[in-house]
């Protein structure tokens, strides 16, 4: 049985182990591995925050699914999402990656080098909601592929308006962390790690919110820590 201070939200911790194991592992490519390991050794516990190889290979295969060509992310952090994002775009293909911790992107850069992918990626040290607003002011309206929400929770719902504007008709916008570690389930007064408690009715407004926006087309995945896709509509 999961201890109720397991992060994962599959049913047990030998069943997430098994996935990695058996599917995700073996296809990760090696840099990602590197970028993973040296992400656990400086940050140890909160290393967690990459997301794991099974998501990062199912953003891989969505954007090439799309075509994707131009992206966003928000929260970058060492860059495992966004070392899966680089790798799976063409090679004119561009992210702009926006995080105000410059050391953590630093600590992923070189296997970001080792891999050749940093021609594709525009970092910006930046807090998410200034970026965005001047692209909006200079005319980048309408010409994202796709966007990866990654960070401080209490903004999502703030980025998904920005975001909307950003991104092309058809174009997707991912929020990753939306079941977070299942505490969306459970009622108030039940023991949870304190760091799940602060964002975790953000995250419930942004999920009601979601699922009530009728200008996108909405799946909400149990991947990961939850990751809710919205395709804009119109
Ligand atoms: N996507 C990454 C993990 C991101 S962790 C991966 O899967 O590997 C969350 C990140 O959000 C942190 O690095 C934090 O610095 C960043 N963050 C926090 N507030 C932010 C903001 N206002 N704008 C942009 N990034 C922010
Ligand atoms: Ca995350």
């Amino acid at each position: 049985m999961k201890d109720k201070f397991s992060t994962t939200i599959l049913q047990s911790e030998q069943l997430s182990k098994y996935l990695l194991e058996t599917s995700a592992y073996p296809r990760e490519h090696e840099q990602l591995k590197e970028l993973r390991k040296a992400t656990v050794d400086k940050y140890q516990y909160w290393s967690l925050m990459n997301v794991p190889a099974d998501e990062g290979q199912l953003l891989s295969m969505l954007l090439k699914l799309m075509n994707a060509k131009k992206t966003i992310e928000v929260g970058v952090f060492t860059g495992y999402s966004l070392l899966s994002t680089a790798l799976a775009l063409p090679d004119d293909g561009k992210i702009i990656a926006i995080d105000p911790d410059r050391e953590a992107y630093e600590t992923g850069l070189p296997f970001i080098q080792k891999a050749n992918m940093t021609h594709k990626i525009q970092y910006i040290q930046s807090d998410a909601t200034t970026v965005m607003n001047k692209f909006l002011a200079d005319g980048e309206e309408g010409t994202f592929d796709f966007a990866f929400v990654d960070a401080d929770k209490e903004n999502y719902i703030n980025y998904h308006e920005q975001l909307l504007k950003l991104i092309k008709v058809g174009g997707i916008v991912a929020y990753d962390n939306t079941l977070w570690a299942g505490t969306v389930a459970l009622s108030e007064d039940e023991e949870m790690l304190e760091y799940l408690k602060g964002c975790r009715g953000d995250i419930m407004t942004l999920n009601t919110f979601l699922a009530a926006d009728s200008r996108i087309e909405l799946a909400h995945l149990s991947i990961g820590d939850g990751l809710t896709l919205c395709k804009k509509l119109a």
